[in-house]
């Protein structure tokens, strides 16, 4: 491949060698600023190797306020695909929302999945010259992590998302999808976990059929569920955010999965739930699972999660 994955194409300086190779080869890129710590061109590069498939998948940083501009140039280039990361996903969905031609093609069919409208997110584009498909694909990743990975089912359990920000967002409708018994989201700010709630409503009424979702905040006496899934920046700054009830010794009554969707670091989440015998997951597993929907989606085959998560830990 003639540029090195681990380089940063840097979007304000030119692109390097972007066009060109989207000229030779299948290219992808995640999208970020910053972007250099990115671990996608690992994984992705993993899942090529594995399938057999040539592809070239680069990171390109974009200055902040251009997102829309980088994308219609990375696109009219041939680029198939991308990933988007911090802080684009809401600039993605607004952008697959209105753009109208890509290069001198129009856009002739777009498809924003529902994932991806209840998030008001997109961290998976794909363009094939005239259609565009908009996806989020951080809530399949979870899923997949929890039941295939740490195979422990969500079905009939209840069920505690803490935080009500872009990845509670995205993980909402795969969550609800599979049927726990109750979603209860739980946030510092009480009218944005209520506000979600009635979003989940409006877009999906039949499934939000036959379970209960409600919404809480941190002061509310909160039955320990069975599932807790720490959505909260919380790990970023090693804080601990807990409905209040549970900081009392005894509140730990029964097996409980705690997962913290943050990765590389033991947070004060993990370490909590350590101490009270839960069942402790990070979120690496999450990032792969994502990784393998967008890969599925643009090459229509499903890599294999396992050797990828073994390497990367
Ligand atoms: P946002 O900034 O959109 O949301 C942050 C959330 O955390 C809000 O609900 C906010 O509450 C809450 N919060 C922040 N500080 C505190 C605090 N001190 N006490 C209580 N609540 C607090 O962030 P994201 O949703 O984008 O990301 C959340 C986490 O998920 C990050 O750690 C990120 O790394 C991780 N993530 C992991 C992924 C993976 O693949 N593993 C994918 C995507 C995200 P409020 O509304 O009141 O401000």
């Amino acid at each position: 491949m003639a540029a090195d994955l681990d380089d940063v194409i840097d979007y304000a300086a030119g692109g390097s060698e972007l066009p060109d190779l989207a000229q030779q080869t299948d290219c992808y890129v995640v999208i970020g600023n910053p972007i250099a710590h990115s671990k996608s061109p690992l994984i992705h590069r993993q899942f090529a190797s594995q399938m057999g498939q040539s592809i070239y998948y680069g990171r390109l940083l974009v200055p902040s306020d251009r997102f829309a501009e980088a994308a219609n140039w990375l696109f009219g280039l041939g680029v198939k695909g991308a990933n988007v990361t911090v802080p684009f996903k809401l600039d993605a969905f607004a952008w697959a929302q209105q753009v109208q031609s890509i290069g001198n093609l129009a856009v002739l069919q777009r498809h924003m999945t529902v994932q991806a409208q209840l998030a008001g997110a997109v961290n998976t584009l794909k363009w094939d010259g005239c259609a565009l498909t908009a996806d989020n694909t951080d809530g399949v990743g979870l899923v997949n992590d929890i039941t295939l990975n740490h195979q422990i089912a969500i079905h009939g359990k209840s069920v505690v998302l803490l935080g009500a920000g872009g990845a509670a967002r995205g993980v909402l409708q795969p969550l609800l999808a599979q049927q726990p018994a109750s979603i209860t989201i739980v946030n510092r700010t009480l009218a944005k976990a209520q506000a979600l709630c009635d979003e989940v409503v409006k877009l999906l009424p039949a499934q939000s059929l036959g379970l209960i979702l409600q919404a809480d905040s941190f002061d509310g006496d909160i039955p320990m569920p069975d599932i807790i899934i720490n959505a909260t920046s919380t790990g970023l700054s090693d804080e601990l955010a807990l409905p209040a009830n549970w900081l009392t010794p005894a509140s730990f009554g029964k097996p409980v999965l705690a997962y913290d969707m943050m990765y590389g670091k033991v947070t004060p989440f993990m370490q909590w739930a350590q101490t009270h015998g839960a069942q402790v997951a990070d979120g690496l597993g999450m990032l792969v699972e994502q990784a393998a929907a967008a890969f599925g989606l643009w090459r229509q085959v499903k890599p294999d999660t396992q050797a990828v998560l073994q390497s990367l830990r």
